[in-house]
């Protein structure tokens, strides 16, 4: 008999993570790897945050915090969803976590049964699945590609729904491709959820503020989708706050409190300094960290000029977050350096042998001829980081 379950036997590692962590290991052997793996900003938290939590660790917050929140952070994500999202939320319908990872696993371990399927439009963010899995519901993956800019459109979900259909999640800003969803083609969608009224949605909206384009649409505007949409968000990347660990919730109050009640057993609530800092990060004027949105965008036009001189990566342009997501399946059944190519999980390992760049392959995320690279690195790491690549695949 396995000494460990079949649930952590079966699941896969986090790629992004474990790429990280390989790059890592890389350069303590001395390498000089350039990590354009781990969608993280290489900004500092900004000063007025770290202010509100070195105030909070002196006015001694301290002790265990309700499980779903202190009630003036979930206040101020009230305030937040209905400023940012004209979304109208009452306090039981929020709930605090630690990350949204936290917030997906949540959902997913309150709303699957066994054998539930998730309709997860391909790509989608790499942890969507193995989540939906550890819950023992069943990924059903809707292949898309560069054609329709990665998006899903509404015959793809109509002909993805069966009987067992009980959720669909995606994220808009899209992880990895960088899509964003308009208002048309989310009531699009919506036009055909309205036909299965089972079906919840999920909406990771974790990239709302690193888009390039202007409107930022949520499921959860449209009044007969607002029942039945989780709304998940976070302070990881618009605040780059990556290690501070929270994410949060709006949605139907039967799965807010569902998700309160499984917090309550396994983190209990939020870390407490970091909760008086999301305050804070929150309160204040998104105008606050433009600035960093406003240099993801130059890199985005930086690293899409690069590529666009790398021969055999065709890339869509990203709306938002802060990735890009070549199709680089030119090179499969190629031989590189001695190295032969079969997919994207060989050709993302020769970039960190060959070029000392850590990527990700796109087989993580529901798509085997892509790599993600993402853009939150310096100007003088993504040139360098190009410039090795091209010599890498020349
Ligand atoms: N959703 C998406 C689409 C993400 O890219 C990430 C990455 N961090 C998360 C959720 C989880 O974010 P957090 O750091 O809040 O756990
Ligand atoms: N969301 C980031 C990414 O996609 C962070 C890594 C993770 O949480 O898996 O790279």
């Amino acid at each position: 008999m396995s000494k460990l379950s079949t649930r952590v036997t079966n699941m896969a590692t986090s790629a992004t993570l474990a790429m990280a962590a390989k790059a890592r290991e890389l350069r303590a052997e001395g390498k000089d790897i350039i990590g354009l793996s781990l969608g993280e900003p290489d900004f500092n938290t900004p000063d007025f945050i770290k202010d509100a939590a070195i105030q909070a660790v002196n006015d001694n917050y301290n002790s265990y915090t309700p499980v779903d929140g202190y009630v003036d952070l979930k206040e101020a994500i009230i305030t937040k969803f209905k400023r940012d999202n004209n979304l109208d939320y009452k306090l039981p319908q929020i709930v605090v976590s630690t990350g949204a990872k936290q917030s997906l696993a949540n959902i997913a371990l309150v709303c699957l049964d066994p054998g539930d399927e998730v309709i997860l439009p391909c790509p989608y963010w790499v942890s969507y699945a193995d989540i939906v899995k550890i819950a023992e519901g069943v990924p059903v993956e809707v292949k898309t590609s560069i054609e329709t800019d990665f998006k899903m459109t509404a015959s793809q979900l109509e002909a993805a729904i069966t009987p067992k259909t009980k959720m669909l999640w995606y994220s808009s800003p899209c992880n990895p491709s960088g899509s964003i969803y308009s208002k048309e083609e989310l009531r699009a969608l919506a036009d055909v959820l309205a036909k299965h009224p089972q079906i919840v949605v999920v909406s990771d909206e974790i990239y709302e503020h690193i888009n390039y384009v202007g409107a930022h649409a949520s499921m959860a505007q449209f009044p007969d989708m607002y029942d039945r949409t989780v709304t998940v968000n976070g302070v990881s990347k618009a605040f780059a706050m990556t290690g501070w660990r929270v994410g949060y919730i709006g949605g139907p109050e039967y799965i807010a409190r569902a998700c309160n009640k499984m917090q309550g057993q396994i983190t209990s609530g939020t870390n407490c300094i970091a909760q008086r800092a999301v305050i804070t990060a929150l309160e204040a004027p998104v105008s606050k960290v433009k600035y960093m949105v406003d240099e993801f965008k130059n890199r985005r036009k930086l690293i899409l000029d690069l590529l666009s001189d790398i021969p055999g990566f065709q890339c869509n342009e990203p709306e938002g977050a802060f990735y890009v997501f070549p199709n680089i399946s030119h090179y499969f059944g190629k031989t590189l350096g001695g190295t032969k190519i079969e997919n994207a999980t060989d050709f993302s390992l020769y970039l960190l042998e060959a070029a000392n760049v850590a990527t990700v392959t796109g087989v993580a995320f529901g798509n085997p001829d892509c790599i993600r690279i993402s853009y939150a690195a310096s100007v003088d790491n993504i040139k360098e980081a190009m410039k090795r690549v091209k010599e890498a695949v020349s």
